[in-house]
This record gives C-alpha cells, structure tokens and sequence, in this order.
C-alpha cells in the first residue's frame, strides 16, 4: 500500500529541520517496506513570498490528498507586519481547521539522558511520560458570538463564548480513551465544573463515554488542580484530556517539564486519522541557517505518523529508540548542551539518527 505525505517546511528552521526528517521517513520507508511517495508545498511567510498568501489553494489541495503531512514552523520577523490576513500563523489554524483536525495529541517524555535539563527535581521528572489530548478546534477559542463592543454607558468589553456540543466532547474523549487503551490504562479529565457549566457537560460526557472503556480508569480534575499536580507530581498522570484553552496552557507546562523545546512532536488529527505532524516549536529565528536546531521534535513527529496515520507501529518504535541511541551515545544540539556531552549541529544529529537506525539493523542480523 503506498502513502502520500506532504512535506511543508514554512519558514527560518522549518527548511532545516524537514531535510532531516525526510532522510529518516527514507530509510524506515525502505526498512518496513512502505511505499511512501512524499510532495513538498509551501506554507506561512515562504507561500507569502511566492505566491502572496500563506496557504495557496494548491497546498491545500495536496493537504487533502495526503496521508499525512510533516510539518515545520511558520512565521519570524519577516513577516511580523504583515496585514493579520496574510500572517504565516493564519496559514496554519487555516489548513489545521480545513482538515478538520479536532484532536492535538502531545506527549511530554523525559529522556532519561535529558534529566538535569527539567526545571524540576530529577526524581520528580525521571521516567515521566504524558500524553495531553487537548481539543483544538472548539471550545472558547472558536466559540460566537465573541468580539469587543462598547455598551451603552461607553465602556468596552470584551467577550468569548466557552461552548462544546455533546458530540465535540464525545469525539475527543473517545480519542484519548483509545490512547489510553494503547498506554497505561489511564485518562484524567481536566475542567472547571465547578464554575462553567460548558464542562459540567464535558464532565457528564466523559463520565458516559467512560462505560465503553471498562478496562480505561477515568479521573477528573478542575484545571487549577492539574496545572498545580503537573509541577508537583506529574507522573501520576498517563492520559490527560481537556478542551481547547486549557489544553494549550497545560500542554505547555508539560513541555517544558521535559527541558527543552527541540525534543517535543506533536500531532493533529482528524476522523479519518489523518493528521498533520509537527514539532511543539516556533520557527526560531534567532538560530536559523546556522546548522544549530535541534531536528530531533521533527524527528520524532515522523514516529508520530508512523504510528498514528500510516500503521506502522514498528517504524515509529524504531525512530524512538533511535533517538535514546544518539542521547545515549552524548550528541547535543546546542539547546540540549551539558557538560561532557560532544557538541553537533542539525545535520550531524539527523545524520546520526540515520546511523543509529541503520545499527538496529545491522544488530538484529
Ligand atoms: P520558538 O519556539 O520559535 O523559539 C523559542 C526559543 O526556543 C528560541 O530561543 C529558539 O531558538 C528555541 N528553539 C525553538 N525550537 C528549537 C529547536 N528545534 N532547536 C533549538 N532551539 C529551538 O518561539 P518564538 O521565538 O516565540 O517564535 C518564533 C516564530 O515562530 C514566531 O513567528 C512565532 O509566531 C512562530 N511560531 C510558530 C509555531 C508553529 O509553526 N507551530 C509555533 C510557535 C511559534
């Protein structure tokens, strides 16, 4: 069976870490015996440059015939002044929304190499390994009405409506159920029931869906709660799943839980499983074109494909223990640098992933 998947760069170390990604997909392609056909398309301030919009029609119609598409960052400096239409930033919530990708899956791991790199105590962090199922295309950041008005005594306010339907909190709670079931067994809802009454509902969907899923152990947490046990004792978390606006911040506490930024895949789906890959990061300007970022996030979203929309589970354990290899044999981008460690750049580090992927090979014959 053949695969399509798009390759979008974007934009500074998008066109940096994508060439080492790609080399990886290869040599798994060739291993596991997929047949994957892969396309490039432009994206954020690159498509503006070319053809005046940061998602032309043509990547969106590639997009749609894809499998899959690995993504690398879009926006920087260049394209700060822009018209709000025509940022990098839109190109992406555009495409992320035409695909309808409701469901962000992004795991927090702690590479046991990586330890000293965590803001926190090394015991409290060492073998922590979370997945955030956060909703991504409802919820209070889409939720009408929502705007800046003036009332009638000539103050301004500003309102957003926080709104989930029955079957947006059902899709996404069954999603992570089905991770969990793929894990360890565990999901924590996150809401606010005790204040907003759109996740009472959440609550009460969850608790339903939950009958399908006996083998599945749900808890559920108000959201200041999880944000305080994410610094206090985040593994007791396995699956955590949450709307739209607490997704996002409590995806990023986890992030950085794990130090740093460079080691961090993410994934979008949607009802098809399909799904576009990417790393948590921006497009890092401030170290593009000096061979310094770290390709490993980018890296790991191609395991994250593996595993999630092309069913090859095996290809994405592969890249994984290829990147414990590389940690263990002391390689560091300069953002995961540490005493004694030696020193690589972006190429060296993807070309080091080839070469401990092609020793797993070597070793099993
Ligand atoms: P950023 O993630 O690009 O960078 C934050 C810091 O982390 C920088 O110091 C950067 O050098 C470092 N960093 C990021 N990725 C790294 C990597 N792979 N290896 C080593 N170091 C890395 O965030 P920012 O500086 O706030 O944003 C820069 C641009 O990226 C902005 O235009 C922003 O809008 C955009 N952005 C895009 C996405 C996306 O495409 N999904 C996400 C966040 C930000």
């Amino acid at each position: 069976m053949s695969h399509n998947v798009l390759l979008l760069p974007g934009d500074y170390i998008g066109q940096e870490i994508i060439p080492e990604a790609e080399k990886v997909l290869a040599v798994v392609a060739t291993r596991f015996g997929l047949d994957i056909r892969t396309e490039r398309g432009l994206i954020g301030g690159a498509a503006v440059d070319a053809e005046g919009f940061p998602l032309p029609a043509s990547t969106l119609e590639k997009a749609r015939a894809a499998d899959a598409v690995l993504l690398g960052a879009v926006g920087g400096p260049a394209y700060d002044n822009l018209d709000r239409d025509l940022r990098p930033e839109k190109g992406l919530l555009r495409i992320r929304s035409e695909l309808g990708l409701f469901g962000n899956l992004r795991p927090a791991i702690m590479y046991p190499q990586l330890v000293d790199a965590s803001s926190l105590k090394p015991e409290l962090v060492s073998g922590l390994d979370i997945l955030i199922v956060r909703e991504l295309t409802g919820g209070i950041y889409f939720g009408q009405p929502r705007g800046i008005r003036e009332r009638e005594d000539g103050e301004r306010e500003g309102f957003n409506t926080y709104i989930y339907s029955e079957s947006e909190i059902r899709r996404i709670a069954r999603l992570a159920f089905e991770m969990a079931r793929k894990r360890n067994g565990r999901v924590c809802s996150v809401d606010k029931a005790n204040v907003l009454e759109a996740t009472v509902l959440w609550r009460e969907v969850v608790t339903e869906l939950a009958q399908d899923y006996p083998d599945v152990e749900l808890e559920h947490m108000y959201v200041d709660n999880a944000a305080m046990q994410l610094v206090r004792a985040p593994k007791q978390f396995d699956v955590m799943v949450t709307g739209n606006m607490f997704g996002d911040i409590l995806s990023d506490a986890a992030a950085m839980l794990t130090g740093s930024i460079g080691m961090l895949p993410s994934a979008s789906l949607n009802e098809k499983g399909e799904g576009i890959y990417e790393p948590c990061h921006g497009s890092a300007p401030d170290i593009a074109g000096q061979d310094k970022a770290n390709p490993l996030a980018m890296i790991l979203s191609v395991a994250m494909m593996l595993r999630y929309s092309l069913d090859c589970a095996a290809g994405a354990d592969a890249i994984e223990a290829a990147v414990g290899t590389v940690l263990d044999q002391g390689l560091r981008t300069p953002d995961i640098a540490s005493d004694g460690c030696q020193p690589v750049g972006t190429v060296a580090m993807g070309d080091a992933v080839v070469a401990a992927l092609n020793a797993q090979v070597n070793d099993n014959e």
